[in-house]
């Protein structure tokens, strides 16, 4: 059986183009991810480009040459601009226009040359390795390079442009005429296309994995403090008493004194004020140690030390406390609260007893601390 190179290219064309449509249509629905409207735009006028350069035959050459063209290469300038989106880098739109509008000059300028055809797959390709070079230096200094849809796609862009240096390669090599006939042009082709849709489908599948990303992260973290939130603290601290066995562990339980009071007297901004000042204070007071902790609802806090760490948690919890109440804390209102806090310390060693009982524990000696004045840190008698 003979493979019909027009039906082929009918069938490709097709497949690809509602693919890519797909692709649009997935970004429509999940704005949030704007690489999929980018890779999406960009593939669809790929499929117009080829469109016009296939109807050749039956349209003027200025639409189904520079045109189309022109068409291909706003749709490759999208391959880096989609990689920016992606990373949530700002695309450098005024760059891309005027590289755009550098190689449609050059198209145009070239167009009475009698080496057109040459000199316009030179042009194309040039476009096609800066673009697609642009987006793979994207990747490859991203921080999530090491993710599988990053490998992928940069695997498939270098894949691409190894094939469109040897689709040139050829058509330097042979005349305009012959080129057309040679198998290993029509392979080439036919490589490229299958790539193309592997690093669509590599676009789709790299969104969707930076989206679930996203998604965890926001499901893990209060969105005020971006401390983690009380499932997250739950999950890790479950993590950490498995994995450190036998280690000395303590459960800080932190709650702000009379903050009803602060909302009611400064006004609810000025409550969240005092809340991001307490989870930066916790930063910085954290930081030494391989702390835990998060904001486990309202105005109540956790923390979890291990090793050495927890045999330091009464002086850590104190220096926490006369942190907060040294100094009064600037609203962004101009006004000044001072906010003082009770913590409740829970003290065992990891494996032994349940995370429960530890915040069973510390929730006890938080409510003695409540009820013997406030401003103030008290530990659990009871060790787990
Ligand atoms: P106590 O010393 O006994 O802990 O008294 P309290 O006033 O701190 O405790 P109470 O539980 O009566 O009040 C907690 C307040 O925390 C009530 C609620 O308005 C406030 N709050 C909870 N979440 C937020 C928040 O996200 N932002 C602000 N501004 N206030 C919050
Ligand atoms: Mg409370
Ligand atoms: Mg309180």
């Amino acid at each position: 059986m003979q493979l019909h190179l027009g039906t082929l290219y009918v069938v490709q064309l097709t497949t690809f183009s509602l693919l890519t449509l797909a692709v649009l249509l997935m970004g429509l629905r999940y704005p949030q991810e704007r690489a999929l409207r980018h890779w999406g735009i960009g593939g669809l006028l790929a499929s117009t480009g080829m469109l016009l350069i296939a109807l050749r035959p039956v349209i003027p050459a200025w639409l189904s040459v520079d045109a189309a063209n022109i068409v291909l290469f706003v749709a490759l300038s999208l391959t880096w601009s989609g990689a920016l989106a992606l990373e949530q880098r700002p695309v450098r739109w005024r760059v891309q226009l005027a590289l755009v509008l550098l190689a449609s000059a050059l198209l145009v300028s070239l167009s009475s040359s009698p080496a057109y055809f040459e000199q316009r797959a030179v042009l194309y390709s040039a476009c096609y390795m800066l673009f697609n070079l642009l987006a793979l230096r994207v990747f490859i200094n991203s921080p999530h390079r090491h993710r599988l849809g990053y490998r992928l796609i940069g695997t498939l862009i270098l894949l691409l442009m190894l094939c469109q240096m040897g689709r040139i390669t050829l058509a330097m090599y042979f005349s305009h005429g012959e080129l057309a006939g040679s198998p290993y042009f029509v392979l080439a082709n036919f490589v490229l296309i299958l790539l193309e849709f592997a690093k669509i489908l590599a676009f789709i599948f790299v969104c969707f994995e930076s989206l679930e990303i996203r998604l965890y992260q926001l499901a893990m973290h209060d969105p005020l403090t971006g401390l983690y939130n009380r499932r997250a603290f739950h999950e890790q601290a479950q993590q950490r008493l498995a994995t450190q066995s036998g280690e000395p562990v303590a459960l800080l339980v932190l709650d702000l004194d009379y903050f009803k009071q602060v909302n009611d007297r400064y006004g609810h901004q000025a409550g969240d004020d005092v809340l991001v000042h307490l989870a930066r204070l916790l930063h910085t007071q954290l930081s030494p140690f391989d702390a835990l902790y998060a904001r486990s609802g309202g105005e109540e806090f956790v923390m979890m030390l291990t090793g050495n760490a927890a045999n330091l948690a009464p002086v850590i919890a104190e220096n926490i406390r006369s942190a907060l109440a040294a100094h009064a804390i600037q609203t962004s209102d101009g006004q000044h609260v001072l906010q003082t806090t009770s913590i409740g310390i829970a003290r065992g060693l990891a494996g032994q007893g349940s995370l429960r009982q530890l915040v069973m524990e510390a929730d006890m000696a938080l409510y003695q601390a409540k009820q013997q004045g406030r401003n103030c840190v008290r530990s659990s008698t009871q060790t787990l």
